[in-house]
């Protein structure tokens, strides 16, 4: 569980060995800038050597009753559980997010086992004859083959899980590639799926500096039917152009650009409660996490007060200190965030809050509240991802609805109305795959997460989660 802090050998695990490699790299606590483990490099070899192992590992875990499948991921959820706070350490140590969105994203994780170990023994199918008569038809879902599963390093537990719990409940085995900054926490969960009980090469795990040749591998490898990714949007395209070489089945969670909207008979303070977590939750990197406040002119000035001064609340630190906020992921995160702020400002943006920051070491930045954003800013258009927080104000609804149409990302929004009805209204025609309603938080392992147009094909969670890693077979039986 802890990570081997100079052991060569810790990283690549492929069929329940971890693997020596001539290469390792570094991962460092962002908070600190200590490098807290080294771990084994992989390559197009070792790529390799995992889809040997999963196809090695297929037809028995395929052919396990389902029960048998639901089983290990019961366990394993109880053994997370269990482990909750190692996990949320280890989360923090490598990400740097604060212990309390750590441990949120543990029963996150969890939470992804659990709910399919559940869908697991849910068969679905059909059975029934053909219109015509003379036949019967038989439909059933089969697994869909060894799934190549591609994960990032904003949330180094729940993206796994979200990846790996469907695809062994249906019945795949899988490789899986998570981000460099973030390896150990997709390491420990293997740890915990072998000692739940799942058998040595179901899952295989390939830390590496090179994904390009680690993915391209296995995109260009027969076996590997599915490709799972989470991430940006410009890699999303690059894995979609290859897996097309080979028509590779594709689920891709990418990019978000959330705007949160603020009607004029919202509960202001809610609103504000809400927005909180939208954008400070694991340092406003998340996928769904607002991007923009679009608060009605009516009320704008009583929300940045009050958002102000509740983002100064806020305390800054690395996640050991009890602080609410940790550090981005990197140095280039930091200068990307500095450069959408002072591209902002340079647009006529105002300051309306910046926090102090005593910090000499970590890669923090400061929340940071700006007003009289203008629609060519950078940060207007891109995704954020930081603890930097736009407002606009707005009168028209419809002129509104058409401003956020025109982006061409649309994975979450979220909306504050004191009329759900007109909150629903907002909610059905912005193009986005997910709104929360007087919520600033949507994800849910019951509830299809993901985006509509730049932000992604497919869904993750819910029953469609499971179906993404399964292909239909129908039987047509002669039936005179
Ligand atoms: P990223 O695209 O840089 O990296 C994601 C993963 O892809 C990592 O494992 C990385 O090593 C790998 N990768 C990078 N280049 C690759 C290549 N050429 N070939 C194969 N793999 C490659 O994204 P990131 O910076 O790690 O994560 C942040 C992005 O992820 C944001 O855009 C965020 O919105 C998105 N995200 C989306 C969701 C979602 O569910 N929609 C969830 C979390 C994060």
């Amino acid at each position: 569980m802890n990570p081997a802090a100079v052991d060569p050998s810790y990283g690549i695990l492929i069929g329940g060995e971890h693997r020596c490699a001539t290469a390792s790299f570094e991962v460092e606590d962002p908070a600190t800038w200590e490098v807290v483990a080294h771990v084994t490099d992989g390559g197009a070899a070792d790529a390799l050597a995992a889809v040997d192992a999963a196809a090695e590992a297929a037809g028995s875990w395929r052919s396990c009753a389902p029960r048998d499948r639901a089983a290990v991921l019961h366990h394993a959820y109880a053994l997370m559980r269990d482990r909750a706070e190692s996990l949320a350490d280890l989360i923090a140590l490598e990400n740097g997010k604060s212990r309390a969105d750590a441990l949120a994203e543990v029963s996150y994780a969890g939470d992804f086992l659990r709910w399919y170990a559940e869908e697991a023994v849910r068969s679905s199918g059909s059975y029934g004859p053909s219109p015509g008569g003379g036949t019967r038809t038989i439909v059933t879902q089969l697994p869909i083959g060894v799934a190549a599963l591609v994960t990032p390093w904003n949330f180094p537990a729940a993206m796994v899980t979200r990846k790996v719990a469907p695809a062994l409940a249906a019945g795949c085995t899988a490789v899986l590639k998570p981000a460099a900054e973030t390896p150990l926490t997709a390491l420990a969960i293997a740890e915990l799926l072998a000692d739940a009980g799942l058998p040595a090469g179901v899952v295989n795990v390939v830390p590496t500096t090179d994904p390009g040749a680690v993915v391209g591998q296995w995109l260009g490898d027969r076996r590997v039917r599915k490709i799972s990714f989470t991430g940006s949007t410009a890699v999303g395209k690059v894995l979609l152009r290859q897996a097309a070489e080979r028509v590779v089945a594709s689920s891709m969670e990418l990019g978000g650009n959330a705007p949160f909207v603020v009607t004029e008979d919202a509960d202001v303070d809610a609103a504000v409660r809400g927005a909180l977590v939208a954008k400070f939750r694991n340092g406003g990197q998340a996928c769904t996490a607002a991007n923009g406040f679009f608060v009605h002119a009516a009320i704008a000035e009583r929300f940045t007060e009050q958002f102000c001064a509740a983002a100064a609340r806020l305390r800054i630190g690395p996640a050991a200190t009890g602080a609410d906020l940790g550090p981005v992921i990197s140095a280039r995160a930091v200068d990307r965030l500095d450069e959408l702020v002072e591209d902002a400002l340079a647009r006529g943006a105002r300051l309306r809050y910046r926090a102090d920051l005593s910090a000499d070491r970590g890669w923090f930045v400061p929340p940071t509240v700006l007003t009289h954003v203008d629609r060519t800013a950078t940060l207007y258009r891109e995704e954020i991802f930081g603890p930097v927080a736009p407002i606009v104000t707005w009168e028209d609804e419809a002129a509104l609805l058409e401003e956020l149409n025109q982006d061409d990302l649309g994975l979450a929004a979220y909306v504050y109305s004191g009329d759900l009805q007109r909150a629903v209204r907002f909610a059905e025609a912005l193009e986005v795959g997910m709104v929360g309603i007087n919520r600033g938080v949507v994800s849910d392992p019951s509830a299809p997460f993901g985006g509509v147009k730049e932000s992604g094909l497919g869904r993750e969670g819910a029953r469609a989660g499971i179906e993404a890693f399964q292909e239909s077979r129908y039987l047509s039986v002669d039936w005179p």
